[in-house]
Order: C-alpha cells, then structure tokens, then sequence
C-alpha cells in the first residue's frame, strides 16, 4: 500500500515542536532539577527559586492561548512535560502535572470568560493550582464528600477539611469541590475558585511521605470560608462533571509521570551496569542482566504508546475513556517494576541515597494510588469492555 499523508505517523514519532519542547524541558531538568532532587527529597520542599523558573521555562501555562499569556499548546504538549520532568523528578512532574492537565484544564473547559481573564494570565505568570477534591473520610469514594457549601448574600460559605491536596503549601488558587445540597447526593456537589487569602480558608498541615517527597501534600480547612458567586467554576451542582471528567483528562498525566519516572529509572540502570565490573566483566555484558534491561525497555515503550496514544486520542476529541485508565494502570505498574529493577541491579548501592534509584522506587508507588486507584482504573476499565 502506498504512503500517503493521510495516514497518522507513529505514536512515539513527534512533531519537530514536540520534539524541540520536550527536548528543552529535559534539558532543564537535566541541568537544573537533577543537582536538587537530593536535597528536595531529604528535605520535603522545592526551592522556591526553582518555581519561577518553571514558568520562565514555559511548562506552567502549557494549554493557556497566547492571549492569556500561556504557550497555546495541546494537552500532549503537557503529557511531554511530565514525561521529561518525571524522567528526573516525579515530584516536579507532579506540580506540573496538576497545574496543567488539572487545574488549568478545568478552567479551560469550564470556566467562564469572566474566570478566564481574572485568573488564566496569574496562572500563566506566578500563580500554582491545587485541585482539592478528596477527604479524609472521601478518597474512592469522592462524591461521599462532607465539605458543605451554604449560600450566603452574594456567595457561598464553605465548611470542611480537605486532605491529601498536591501544589498546597506554594498554591495561590485552589479548586475546591464542595456539596450545597447533599439530599440531592452527587448532583449537590459544586466546584468552587478560591483564593488562598480568602478569609476562613487555612492551608494545615503537611504530610511526611514515603516517596514524593518534595511535593507537598497538605490538608486544607474551610472554615466560613466565604466564596462570591462569581467563583463557581460551572454550575451550581454541577461539580461532579468538572471533578470525572477533569480526573479522566488528568491520569493521563500520572500515566505521563510514571512513564518518565520508569525512563529514569532505566536510564540509572543501563549507566550503571556499564560501568560497574564483577567477574572482570561489566555487568552489562552478562546475558542475564541483558534480557532484564531489554525486558524493562520493553516495558517502557509500551507504557509510552499507551500515554501517548490516550493524549493524542483525547487531543483528537476522540473517546479516550478505558485507553486513559489503561495507561494509569500499566505506567504505574512498569514505574514500579522498572525501578525495582534498577535498585537490584544497583545491588547495595541500589539501597543507599547516594545513588538514585531507590528514590525511584518509592516514587513509584504513588502512581497506583493517586487520581484513582488502581482498582479503580480496573473498574472504569470493565464498565467499558463489559458494557
Ligand atoms: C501524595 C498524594 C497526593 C494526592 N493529591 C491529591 C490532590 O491533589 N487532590 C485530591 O483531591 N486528592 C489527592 N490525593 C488523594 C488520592 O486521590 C486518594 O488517596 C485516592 O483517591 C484513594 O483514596 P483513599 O486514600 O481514601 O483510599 P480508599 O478509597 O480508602 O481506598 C483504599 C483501598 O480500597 C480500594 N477500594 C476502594 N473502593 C474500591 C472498590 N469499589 N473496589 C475495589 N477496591 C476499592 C482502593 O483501590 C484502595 O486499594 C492524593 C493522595 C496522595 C497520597
């Protein structure tokens, strides 16, 4: 059959900007995050001179238009972001991730032109999102939420405790899902813009966790916390179509992290056992440390057909539902495979923090855990092959 401009390149072949974009974040990462991730993990915290180059470097407003300052750029441009910043950190990833594919996404779809102007250009230029759905009490089962909105004059007053939120303790705007009318259940639930200085909104305590670590995860209190009308993304009981459908678009980004963080891992591993010498060989040169190199790279290139496949498909306005839960699913599971493989190649060094392969292992189990876990994924998954 003859070639013809028609028919769709490969999945992994991209565009000479995507090409160009992905390059000039991975390079950044390579020589600016790489020298702080040590630092950041030890010590629970990004630098926060570190944010403002993030935007100078043009991956915080990747799918803002032009005209609010942003780079006009597609949701696969995003997915390349995470990718190339995961490949190095999974936490930068992940603040990247929930600007663009949550918050700004959300904002795009959903929020008025008033919205738009008001707070587009402050997320193109300084401002972090945070995307505070779940509870303590309301993780899977996220509609069961118990933070109450109240109508009030010319707002709402919100009331409860938000847990587990990404971008928190840097973030200047929050999307925040609330319930004005919970004998209506789900069809209660409203999602609101609120500012971090709105007055009876407090940013609590942070999480000490296992991997991560340098973003933060923080619990957020609403107490009367006053929201003018004007700050309702959607509407007023509409919030479980921002939260699904934000969530669906989203794990195409955790797809996206756990992609890169598993490219890192395997990158670590095949340096590192082409110089590390036992038998008087490299170890590289044993067959048996081959195949599990060749196997993990295996595993990469399909969980990068997968993501890649699940943007291009929702960039098409394609349905792309079961493919995104697919590519959670899988990237995480191959994140967690590939750096439990670099930490054994590694041997006593893949157990040290001198070396960093064991960061990317537990950096990797979050990836089955966050925006849906996987169980969840597997239930979103059978819903659609069984009908
Ligand atoms: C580091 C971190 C960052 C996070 N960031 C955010 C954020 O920015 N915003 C936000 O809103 N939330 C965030 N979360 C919350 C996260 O989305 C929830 O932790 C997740 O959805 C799981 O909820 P849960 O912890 O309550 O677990 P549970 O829902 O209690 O689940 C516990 C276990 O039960 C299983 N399970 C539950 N229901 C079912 C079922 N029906 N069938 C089969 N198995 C089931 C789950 O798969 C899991 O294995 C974050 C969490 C972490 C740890």
């Amino acid at each position: 059959m003859q070639q013809t401009d028609r028919l769709p390149g490969a999945l992994t072949q991209l565009s000479q900007d995507e090409t160009l974009f992905r390059d000039s974040v991975y390079q950044f990462a390579d020589r600016e995050i790489r020298p702080l991730v040590r630092e950041m993990d030890a010590h629970a915290k990004i630098p926060p001179d570190l944010l403002p180059r993030l935007f100078d470097l043009g991956v915080m407003a990747i799918e803002i238009p032009e005209v609010h300052g942003g780079a006009g750029g597609t949701f696969f441009h995003s997915v390349l972001a995470v990718e190339a910043l995961s490949r190095v950190d999974a936490s930068i990833g992940v603040l990247v991730d929930v600007q663009n594919t949550l918050v700004i996404n959300a904002l795009l779809r959903w929020g008025a032109d008033a919205q738009k102007s008001a707070y587009l250009p402050r997320l193109a230029s300084e401002t972090i999102g945070a995307y505070a759905l779940s509870e303590s009490g309301s993780g899977s089962d996220a509609f069961a939420m118990a933070t109450r909105a109240t109508e009030r004059g010319d707002g709402f007053v919100l009331n409860g405790r938000k847990l587990w939120i990404t971008n928190a303790n840097e973030a200047g705007l929050f999307i925040v899902f609330a319930n004005v009318n919970p004998d209506a259940g789900y069809k209660g639930i409203t999602a609101f813009l609120v500012e971090r200085g709105f007055s009876g909104f407090t940013v609590g305590r942070k999480e000490d966790k296992l991997g991560i670590r340098a973003s933060s995860t923080c619990e957020l209190l609403l107490e009367d916390c006053h929201v003018p009308r004007a700050n309702v993304l959607g509407d007023v009981g509409k919030g479980y179509k921002v939260a699904i459908e934000t969530l669906n678009e989203g794990r195409i980004g955790i797809g996206a992290q756990m992609l890169g963080l598993a490219q890192g891992a395997l990158d670590a591993a095949i340096h590192y056992t082409r110089e590390r010498k036992q038998f008087g060989k490299t170890i590289a040169e044993f067959q048996g440390v081959q195949f599990q190199l060749a196997r993990a790279a295996t595993d990469v290139e399909a969980a990068r057909l997968m993501v890649y496949n699940a943007a291009r498909l929702r960039d098409a306005g394609a349905p792309f539902l079961k493919e995104a839960a697919m590519c959670k699913v899988f990237s995480s599971e191959v994140a967690e495979r590939v750096s439990s493989l670099a930490v054994n190649l590694f041997g006593g060094y893949g157990f040290v923090k001198d070396y960093p392969v064991e960061k990317f292992f537990r950096d990797a189990k979050i990836g089955q855990i966050y925006e849906g876990t996987s169980n969840l994924q597997l239930q979103t998954i059978a819903k659609q092959i069984l009908g």
